[in-house]
């Protein structure tokens, strides 16, 4: 996808193959957070360093990449995750055709920034038109039936929810 930085830019691992299923129709997007210790830096290196400890974290958990698709950081740049070819790991028993895109950082305990946001909305809707998915198919994760989990976290979840209510267009 256009503006998205590979992930040879940040991964020292390739996806495990024989652990991940191939992607099914996409129907859903699926926003999160990372839940980790609030980040603050902008530059390249210190996000390529923060989706590498997901990928770690995703990976000794049993799974073959880490879970999410795209992953957005703080200066507003948009990092490919797991391949789209695969089903992703980020929603329990929602993954079907499910893509995940995490916005990195705690929204829990800080707000996203301006840029972050900017290419949020920009990355959400470039997959919406791409998979011609609509808005009633774009949640957090918090919004899945059965999910237990504060995520995207308070203020990212405030933000959806405006996003929301002023009408989300791809
Ligand atoms: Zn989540």
């Amino acid at each position: 996808m256009p503006g998205v930085l590979g992930r040879a830019k940040w991964s020292k691992g390739q996806p495990v193959v024989s652990l991940m299923n191939p992607m099914v129709p996409v129907r859903w997007i699926t926003i999160h957070h990372d839940g980790m210790t609030p980040f603050v830096a902008t530059d390249e290196r210190s996000s390529a360093g923060r989706i590498e400890l997901i990928r770690n974290g995703h990976r000794g958990k049993g799974w073959g990449d880490i879970g999410y698709h795209f992953a957005i950081d703080r200066a507003g740049r948009v990092w490919e995750g797991r391949p789209l070819k695969w089903q992703g790991a980020h929603v329990k028993d929602h993954n079907e055709g499910n893509i995940g895109i995490l916005v990195i950082g705690n929204f829990d305990e800080q707000s996203p920034s301006a840029m972050q946001l900017k290419a949020l909305e920009k990355q959400v809707k470039m997959v919406m038109l791409k998979y011609k998915i609509p808005a009633s198919r774009v949640k957090t994760h918090r919004e899945w039936a059965g999910a237990k989990t504060a995520c995207p976290g308070k203020s990212l979840q405030n933000y959806v929810t405006g996003w929301r209510s002023r009408g989300i267009k791809a």
